[in-house]
């Protein structure tokens, strides 16, 4: 499982962000971070979050 280094989604399959189309994606990655909601969430309003699914916390 990767981790996008730019948006910091968790790309289950691919070589690509399915969110931000970047393919710099990182399998050092630390945390897990789940979006239901990114108009609600606080997380959503920390990290640049704009998109329901899961992030990863740190991306190396
Ligand atoms: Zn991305």
């Amino acid at each position: 499982m990767k981790a996008c280094r730019m948006c910091k989604k968790i790309v289950e399959e691919g070589e690509t962000c399915p969110a931000c189309g970047s393919d710099d994606l990182s399998d050092r990655h630390s945390g897990l971070l789940i979006v239901l909601d990114p108009e609600k969430s606080e997380i959503g309003k920390i990290s640049d979050v704009k998109s329901a699914g899961r992030y990863a916390v740190k991306v190396r």
